[in-house]
């Protein structure tokens, strides 16, 4: 592994107040919302994903979105927010938003279970809302679920990817986020994608969202590294459990990739010891502890 040519600085997106919360059965209040965002914020974050304009009767998690966002937006990061469809898109203009996320999957089972349409159907419900995006200037994320395996279909192809990934490019969206949703992928597995999306359009849009649910996320990380992919998704404490394997983890907590890339001499802007405390309130209200190792170590001391 070629350490000098790792990246010099990486971008993190954390998904903590998001991806972490709506994957989380206690529901915790706005307050302890925007605490915890302006927290992230203040530890150096630059860009976290804040929430998510859906149905409330789908997603209570998320029931709150529009008064979250007014207590954070006066901050000057990037506050994605997960956009599902064209009603999500209307909220999300209403409240103001500035940078969006939409999503779907490689695996139609997966998108089936999960959003009730194949991935050519959610892609023909994307278009309009990117269409949208694009008439307003917002920043677009688009996320890819089940990059490296479906708990339904299993191994999934390079080649679907690679036909989500056009359509993307194609929209011209701004970041292009590939998500091991369950926690199944393995280093060599990980080469052998960014190999093939290298040669197809190159990696620079590339984000990687990593699980942790078989301790592969920081080996995959390094694979990243090594390809040059400078920005990674993680949420702090390792927030949102993985719905797939009761009790196992799920999202890469942020604690434990910045302790890496620092390690490594490369820049995230982030002040490691405020991030640890930033998410103590929310672990409080879901009454549990952090699933970040480097966080336990740091307060064992
Ligand atoms: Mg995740």
């Amino acid at each position: 592994m070629k350490f000098n040519d790792f990246p010099k600085k990486v971008k993190i997106v954390e998904v903590g107040p998001r991806d972490g919360l709506q994957n989380e059965k206690t529901l915790v209040s706005a307050e302890i919302k925007v605490e915890f965002i302006k927290n992230l914020a203040a530890a150096g974050l630059q860009t976290i994903e804040a929430t998510s304009f859906v149905r409330a009767d789908r997603i209570p998690q998320m029931a709150d979105a529009s008064e979250v966002y007014r207590g954070v937006a006066g901050l000057n990061i990037d506050l994605p927010c997960l956009v599902p469809n064209l009603k999500g898109m209307e909220h999300a203009l209403a409240a103001k938003v500035k940078s969006i996320a939409v999503f779907t999957a490689t695996s139609n089972e997966f998108n089936k279970r999960n959003i009730n349409a194949t991935v050519e159907e959610s892609l023909k419900r994307i278009g309009p809302v990117l269409e949208e995006a694009k008439k307003n200037n917002l920043k677009i994320r688009a996320y890819i679920s089940t990059v490296f395996g479906c708990p339904y279909e299993g191994i999934t192809s390079v080649e679907g990817l690679l036909k989500v990934m056009d359509f993307f490019h194609q929209h011209h969206v701004d970041e292009i986020s590939l998500g091991d949703t369950t926690g199944v992928a393995i280093p060599i597995q990980v080469d052998e994608v960014l190999t093939n999306v290298n040669s197809r359009f190159g990696l620079e849009k590339v984000a990687l969202h990593f699980h942790d649910t078989r301790s592969m996320a920081l080996s995959n990380v390094l694979v990243g590294l090594e390809h040059g992919v400078a920005i990674y998704d993680s949420s702090a404490g390792g927030l949102g459990g993985c719905p797939y394997a009761k009790g196992a983890t799920g999202n890469l907590a942020t604690e434990d990739l910045v302790y890496l890339l620092r390690s490594h001499g490369i820049e995230t802007g982030v002040d490691l010891n405020k991030l640890i405390e930033a998410s103590s309130s929310v672990f409080k209200a879901l009454n549990k502890s952090s699933e970040s190792k480097i966080n336990r170590v740091f307060k064992g001391k």
